[in-house]
């Protein structure tokens, strides 16, 4: 490399929004890494100030509390917009504000790339499919998806978000990269947010029951935020015609039950298994067709669940410690 291209890349200004989440703080990390200057814009909604203490001492790093549903003005090149609550029990907590993170935040997020002409690449979700009739689901899938549900302000709230992002695309040549994101899991996932990976392994820690909803017949397909966190920067960097949808997950399929059983196994677990009921509109498979992201990002994961899952496991050992040494 030469010098040239050297000082660009130790300039780049890159904003993360959503950036103390649990994807977010890896991506931070991640482009840190790579020499970068990173703004984590996050109005700690769902975000975890612990997820991002080690690099406040970073002075690359800089952590800004907004809440993208109002304007920003910043001098940035690149945006990465992930701000938005993941979990189901977290973005139904208050639809309103979801579905205005999704659009309103968008919007000021779009607004602010045109302004300065940076390229932006927004998270948006496997759940934009719904509830699919295709398996696995490829990008030109349009979907299956309640507009009225308790499920809807996320899942339209990133179709609408998806919407923007064509339509400042094709109305004001904005270079956009938009990834749809599956489950995701790993170390600094929120531990109360209901999530399926952070609920079994926390349980069987405890030797708690773990609980299956449903007959746990109902599939997903997990990949490890290290594998996504390389997708998404590797996508970014692709030439600007590239504008995607690109589905960015693991094709691994795996029954919530078989999963219920694998993480007993990993953690040496007494827990025994509790069914409970389904939750309303969840969706019964999951997979995405990954060959678009193979040939375009030349990209797939090659985490294996065993090894993701003790890597998670790890991480919740030692949250579960704190939690302990703070009571004692
Ligand atoms: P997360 O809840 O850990 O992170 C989201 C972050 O956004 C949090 O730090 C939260 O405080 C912040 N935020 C929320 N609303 C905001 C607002 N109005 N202004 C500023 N900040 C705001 O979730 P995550 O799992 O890290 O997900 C990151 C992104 O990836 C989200 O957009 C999510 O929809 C998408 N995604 C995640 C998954 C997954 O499996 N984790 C799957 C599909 C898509
Ligand atoms: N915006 C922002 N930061 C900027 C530029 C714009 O937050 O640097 C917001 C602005 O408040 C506006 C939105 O982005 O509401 C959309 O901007 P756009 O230029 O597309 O629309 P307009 O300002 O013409 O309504
Ligand atoms: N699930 C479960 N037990 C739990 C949490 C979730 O059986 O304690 C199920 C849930 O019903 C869904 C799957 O696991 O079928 C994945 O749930 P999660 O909330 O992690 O993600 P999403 O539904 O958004 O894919």
């Amino acid at each position: 490399m030469h010098k040239g291209e050297f000082k660009h890349l130790t300039t780049k200004k890159i904003l993360i929004t959503g950036g103390s989440g649990f994807i977010g703080s890896h991506l931070c990390e991640q482009l840190l890494s790579q020499g970068y200057e990173i703004i984590c814009c996050d109005n700690f909604y769902t975000g975890q100030k612990q997820n991002i203490y080690h690099l406040l001492n970073n002075p690359k790093f800089e952590l800004l509390r907004h809440d993208i549903t109002f304007p920003l003005y910043l001098e940035v090149d690149e945006i990465y917009n992930l701000a938005c609550p993941a979990s189901p029990i977290h973005y139904q907590f208050d639809p309103v504000q979801t579905l205005k993170t999704c659009v309103h935040g968008s919007i000021n997020m779009l607004g602010l790339a045109k302004r300065v002409k940076a390229k932006i690449f927004q998270a948006s979700t496997s759940e934009v499919y719904g509830d699919p009739e295709i398996h696995p689901q490829p990008e030109t899938y349009w979907g299956k998806v309640n507009p009225i549900g308790p499920r809807s302000c996320y899942d339209e709230g990133k179709r609408c978000a998806e919407t923007l992002f064509f339509d400042y695309h094709r109305q004001h040549k904005l270079e956009i990269k938009v990834g749809r994101i599956f489950n995701t899991y790993g170390p600094r996932m929120h531990p109360n947010d209901g999530r399926v990976v952070s609920n079994f392994i926390l349980q069987a820690l405890q030797n708690k029951p773990l609980t299956v909803y449903g007959k746990g017949e109902q599939t997903r397909s997990f990949c490890y935020v290290d594998d996504l966190v390389k997708a998404i920067i590797k996508f970014m960097n692709t030439p600007s015609d590239i504008t995607g949808p690109i589905n960015l997950g693991n094709p691994a399929e795996i029954s919530i039950l078989e999963l219920a059983e694998t993480i007993i196994t990993l953690t040496n677990s007494r827990s025994k298994i509790e069914f409970k009921p389904l939750p309303e509109n969840d969706p019964t498979r999951r997979k995405p067709d990954i060959s678009l992201a193979q040939k375009i990002l030349n990209w797939q994961p090659t985490t294996s669940l065993e090894k993701g899952l003790m890597q998670t496991i790890e991480y919740f050992e030692d949250y579960l410690k704190k939690v302990a040494q703070k009571i004692n």
